[in-house]
Protein backbone atom coordinates (compact mmCIF):
# COMPACT_ATOMS: atom_id res chain seq x y z
CA UNK A 1 0.00 0.00 0.00
CA UNK A 2 0.92 3.88 -0.76
CA UNK A 3 1.44 5.86 1.72
CA UNK A 4 0.19 9.79 1.40
CA UNK A 5 1.02 12.21 3.26
CA UNK A 6 -0.01 16.30 2.52
CA UNK A 7 3.66 18.17 2.61
CA UNK A 8 1.65 22.30 2.33
CA UNK A 9 -2.22 22.85 2.79
CA UNK A 10 -3.15 24.86 0.21
CA UNK A 11 -4.64 28.48 0.83
CA UNK A 12 -7.07 30.07 -0.97
CA UNK A 13 -8.29 33.62 -0.20
CA UNK A 14 -9.97 36.23 -2.24
CA UNK A 15 -12.09 39.10 -1.29
CA UNK A 16 -14.46 40.45 -4.00
CA UNK A 17 -13.09 39.95 -7.69
CA UNK A 18 -9.62 39.88 -6.54
CA UNK A 19 -7.33 36.88 -5.55
CA UNK A 20 -5.57 38.06 -2.52
CA UNK A 21 -3.41 34.79 -2.02
CA UNK A 22 -3.67 31.34 -4.05
CA UNK A 23 -0.95 28.47 -3.66
CA UNK A 24 -1.93 24.70 -4.16
CA UNK A 25 -1.39 22.11 -1.60
CA UNK A 26 1.31 19.85 -2.11
CA UNK A 27 1.21 16.21 -1.46
CA UNK A 28 4.14 13.55 -1.14
CA UNK A 29 3.38 10.00 -1.66
CA UNK A 30 5.59 7.10 -0.98
CA UNK A 31 5.49 3.74 -3.08
CA UNK A 32 7.68 1.86 -4.79
CA UNK A 33 8.45 5.53 -6.30
CA UNK A 34 8.66 8.95 -4.85
CA UNK A 35 6.16 10.90 -6.05
CA UNK A 36 4.93 14.94 -5.08
CA UNK A 37 1.91 16.06 -6.84
CA UNK A 38 1.65 19.98 -7.62
CA UNK A 39 4.12 22.34 -6.41
CA UNK A 40 2.64 25.05 -5.07
CA UNK A 41 3.98 29.24 -5.63
CA UNK A 42 7.09 30.96 -6.27
CA UNK A 43 7.08 31.10 -2.06
CA UNK A 44 6.87 27.70 -1.79
CA UNK A 45 10.29 26.56 -2.68
CA UNK A 46 11.45 26.01 1.06
CA UNK A 47 8.78 25.63 2.61
CA UNK A 48 8.64 22.20 0.20
CA UNK A 49 12.58 21.23 1.39
CA UNK A 50 11.93 22.11 4.88
CA UNK A 51 8.48 19.67 4.49
CA UNK A 52 10.60 16.62 2.88
CA UNK A 53 13.46 16.66 5.23
CA UNK A 54 11.37 15.89 8.25
CA UNK A 55 10.43 12.47 6.07
CA UNK A 56 13.95 12.06 5.46
CA UNK A 57 13.86 13.19 1.73
CA UNK A 58 15.49 15.57 -0.16
CA UNK A 59 13.86 17.08 -3.52
CA UNK A 60 16.58 14.91 -5.85
CA UNK A 61 15.05 11.63 -3.87
CA UNK A 62 11.47 12.35 -5.96
CA UNK A 63 11.23 10.39 -9.08
CA UNK A 64 8.05 11.67 -10.29
CA UNK A 65 6.44 14.95 -10.14
CA UNK A 66 2.54 15.28 -11.72
CA UNK A 67 0.93 18.41 -11.76
CA UNK A 68 -2.40 18.17 -11.52
CA UNK A 69 -3.23 21.25 -14.25
CA UNK A 70 -0.99 24.04 -15.47
CA UNK A 71 -2.60 27.33 -13.02
CA UNK A 72 0.41 29.03 -11.55
CA UNK A 73 -0.48 28.51 -8.31
CA UNK A 74 -0.02 24.59 -8.57
CA UNK A 75 3.21 24.61 -10.96
CA UNK A 76 6.34 26.50 -8.95
CA UNK A 77 9.07 25.01 -7.86
CA UNK A 78 9.50 22.05 -10.54
CA UNK A 79 13.32 22.98 -11.17
CA UNK A 80 14.45 21.68 -7.80
CA UNK A 81 13.14 18.13 -8.81
CA UNK A 82 16.16 17.61 -10.63
CA UNK A 83 15.91 13.99 -10.93
CA UNK A 84 12.18 13.59 -11.34
CA UNK A 85 10.05 12.92 -14.15
CA UNK A 86 7.56 15.39 -14.85
CA UNK A 87 3.74 14.35 -16.05
CA UNK A 88 1.34 16.91 -16.88
CA UNK A 89 -0.96 16.99 -19.59
CA UNK A 90 -0.97 20.35 -21.35
CA UNK A 91 -2.46 19.62 -24.82
CA UNK A 92 -5.05 16.63 -26.31
CA UNK A 93 -2.20 14.94 -25.54
CA UNK A 94 -0.42 13.68 -22.51
CA UNK A 95 3.60 14.36 -22.37
CA UNK A 96 5.76 13.05 -19.94
CA UNK A 97 9.17 14.48 -19.74
CA UNK A 98 12.30 14.38 -17.36
CA UNK A 99 13.11 17.74 -15.35
CA UNK A 100 16.74 18.01 -16.31
CA UNK A 101 16.97 16.90 -20.06
CA UNK A 102 13.17 17.70 -21.33
CA UNK A 103 12.44 14.75 -23.38
CA UNK A 104 9.10 14.45 -24.44
CA UNK A 105 6.91 10.92 -24.50
CA UNK A 106 3.47 10.69 -25.15
CA UNK A 107 1.25 9.42 -22.14
CA UNK A 108 -2.19 8.56 -21.96
CA UNK A 109 -3.24 9.59 -18.26
CA UNK A 110 -6.55 7.93 -17.99
CA UNK A 111 -5.78 5.04 -15.43
CA UNK A 112 -2.46 5.32 -16.04
CA UNK A 113 -0.15 3.19 -13.54
CA UNK A 114 2.32 5.63 -12.69
CA UNK A 115 3.71 3.51 -9.39
CA UNK A 116 2.71 0.27 -7.22
CA UNK A 117 -1.01 1.67 -6.02
CA UNK A 118 -0.66 5.12 -7.46
CA UNK A 119 -2.64 5.55 -10.55
CA UNK A 120 -3.45 9.23 -12.84
CA UNK A 121 -7.24 9.45 -14.13
CA UNK A 122 -8.72 12.67 -16.24
CA UNK A 123 -10.84 15.26 -14.66
CA UNK A 124 -10.85 17.98 -17.00
CA UNK A 125 -13.82 20.76 -16.53
CA UNK A 126 -11.91 23.25 -13.94
CA UNK A 127 -9.43 23.36 -16.60
CA UNK A 128 -9.31 21.88 -20.09
CA UNK A 129 -6.47 19.11 -18.94
CA UNK A 130 -6.52 18.12 -15.44
CA UNK A 131 -5.21 15.57 -13.80
CA UNK A 132 -6.00 13.40 -10.33
CA UNK A 133 -3.89 10.80 -8.55
CA UNK A 134 -6.04 8.23 -7.44
CA UNK A 135 -3.73 6.28 -4.46
CA UNK A 136 -4.26 3.22 -2.67
CA UNK A 137 -3.54 3.21 1.48
CA UNK A 138 -3.85 1.63 4.59
CA UNK A 139 -7.30 3.41 5.24
CA UNK A 140 -8.28 3.90 1.44
CA UNK A 141 -8.87 5.27 -1.69
CA UNK A 142 -7.19 8.82 -1.49
CA UNK A 143 -7.98 10.82 -5.07
CA UNK A 144 -5.54 13.87 -5.11
CA UNK A 145 -8.03 16.09 -6.84
CA UNK A 146 -5.85 19.41 -7.56
CA UNK A 147 -9.13 21.42 -8.50
CA UNK A 148 -11.13 19.31 -9.43
CA UNK A 149 -12.36 19.73 -6.48
CA UNK A 150 -10.74 22.77 -5.07
CA UNK A 151 -12.20 22.74 -1.31
CA UNK A 152 -14.91 21.05 0.56
CA UNK A 153 -17.98 23.54 0.11
CA UNK A 154 -16.96 23.54 -3.16
CA UNK A 155 -18.63 20.10 -3.44
CA UNK A 156 -22.01 20.04 -5.84
CA UNK A 157 -21.76 23.49 -6.27
CA UNK A 158 -19.47 24.92 -9.20
CA UNK A 159 -17.01 27.26 -8.34
CA UNK A 160 -16.96 30.87 -10.49
CA UNK A 161 -14.35 30.73 -13.48
CA UNK A 162 -14.68 27.16 -14.67
CA UNK A 163 -13.88 26.34 -18.28
CA UNK A 164 -16.62 23.81 -18.65
CA UNK A 165 -19.30 23.22 -16.10
CA UNK A 166 -20.92 20.44 -17.44
CA UNK A 167 -17.43 18.63 -17.64
CA UNK A 168 -16.51 19.94 -13.77
CA UNK A 169 -20.00 18.20 -12.59
CA UNK A 170 -18.71 15.21 -14.26
CA UNK A 171 -14.99 14.89 -13.31
CA UNK A 172 -16.61 15.66 -9.50
CA UNK A 173 -18.76 12.61 -9.96
CA UNK A 174 -15.98 10.57 -11.01
CA UNK A 175 -14.05 11.09 -7.89
CA UNK A 176 -16.91 11.29 -5.25
CA UNK A 177 -17.76 7.69 -6.55
CA UNK A 178 -14.13 5.97 -6.22
CA UNK A 179 -12.69 8.03 -3.20
CA UNK A 180 -12.34 7.83 0.25
CA UNK A 181 -10.95 10.37 1.22
CA UNK A 182 -10.11 13.64 -1.04
CA UNK A 183 -7.27 16.25 -0.63
CA UNK A 184 -8.40 18.70 -2.71
CA UNK A 185 -6.43 21.47 -4.24
CA UNK A 186 -6.96 24.04 -1.51
CA UNK A 187 -7.87 23.46 2.21
CA UNK A 188 -8.32 20.33 4.38
CA UNK A 189 -7.93 16.85 3.41
CA UNK A 190 -12.06 15.07 3.95
CA UNK A 191 -13.17 12.01 3.96
CA UNK A 192 -16.03 11.51 1.68
CA UNK A 193 -19.83 10.62 2.74
CA UNK A 194 -21.23 7.50 1.40
ZN1 LIG B 1 -6.74 25.98 -10.93
ZN1 LIG C 1 -5.87 26.13 -7.54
Amino acid sequence: MAEVKVLIEGVHEEKGNKKLKASSTITLIKSDKNIIVDTGSFSDGQKIIDALAKDYLKPEDIDIVVLTHLHIDHTRNTNIFSNAVLYVKHSNSGAKWNISDTTVEAAEFDNLQIAKDVKTILTPGHFPFHISVVVNTQKGVVVIAGDAISKKDALGNIPRFQWNNEEYLRSQKKILDIADYIIPGHGKMFKVEK
